[in-house]
């Protein structure tokens, strides 16, 4: 498999604060990847600086090939890179349509729009013209969820999906993952549930206190004990 999206030796600050320490990470095409730790290790700034909201002081970034460090976030999003933060950032004042429709990335074409989306999410298709702040947090991570879609980005990325989530939804949120991996999407996740992190991933990389100390299949993650109970709270 191709590797669609690559950082390495990624050192980022919040002003004065050193987060991440030669950070790296690789994602190849049509696969699933979890970056799991504990809270505070370091997934979310990765993201940031994936995307370049939070610029890193040193390292690249490789997307599709081409050397991406130093683009705005809104040229990530343009060549595909597709966030979905885990605040959610729904848009309280406008319709669910609406929300999905700021999704629309001008220059990227594909299999997603309105229609497919809304195919995809039902429940969503149901409630089109309420309030995004009406929402339940279900409701609300199936929103950015499909907004993202309608972006039809080549990696989605996933922080913290399940956060905050009942059961219930993240059973349906394992379910929809599923069905994008098998139709082909490269996902790249974050996660503090590790039993949807093993049931949804191919690969898992470990990050402790900014750093990646780990990286291995699902299957070798799985039976490395060592690494479970040294760097998650197993
Ligand atoms: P979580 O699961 O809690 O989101 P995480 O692995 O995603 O954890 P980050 O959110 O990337 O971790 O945080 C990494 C470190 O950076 C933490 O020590 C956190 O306190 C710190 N940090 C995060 N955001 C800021 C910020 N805006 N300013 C200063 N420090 C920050």
């Amino acid at each position: 498999m191709n590797t669609i999206l690559s950082a390495g030796g990624l050192n980022t600050y919040y002003g004065r604060s050193h987060i991440l320490f030669d950070m790296g990470l690789e994602v190849r095409q049509g696969e699933t990847v979890c970056l799991v730790g504990r809270n505070g290790a370091g997934k979310t700034t990765t993201f940031r600086s994936l995307m370049n909201l939070s610029p890193p002081k040193s390292g690249r970034v490789e997307f599709l090939g081409r050397n991406c460090s130093g683009l705005p976030p809104y040229r990530m999003a343009r060549l595909g890179l597709g966030f979905v933060p885990e605040d959610r950032r729904i848009l309280g004042p406008f319709t669910v349509r609406e929300n999905l429709e700021m999704g629309v990335i001008a220059e990227r074409k594909g299999r997603w729009n309105l229609k497919t989306v809304l195919e995809c999410f039902p429940t969503l298709a149901r409630m089109l013209e309420r309030m995004g702040g009406s929402l339940s947090g279900g409701e609300q991570q199936m929103l950015t969820i499909g907004r993202a879609l309608m972006g039809n980005p080549e990696v989605l990325i996933l922080d913290e999906p399940t956060e905050g989530l009942s059961p219930v939804i993240v059973g349906e949120l394992k379910e929809l993952v599923l069905r994008l991996k098998r139709e082909g999407t490269t996902i790249l996740l974050s996660e503090q549930n590790i039993r949807f992190a093993l049931a949804v991933s191919d690969r898992v990389a470990v990050m402790d206190k900014g750093r990646s100390v780990y990286t291995g299949t699902v299957e070798a993650f799985r039976s490395d004990e060592a690494v479970q109970s040294r760097y998650l709270a197993v």
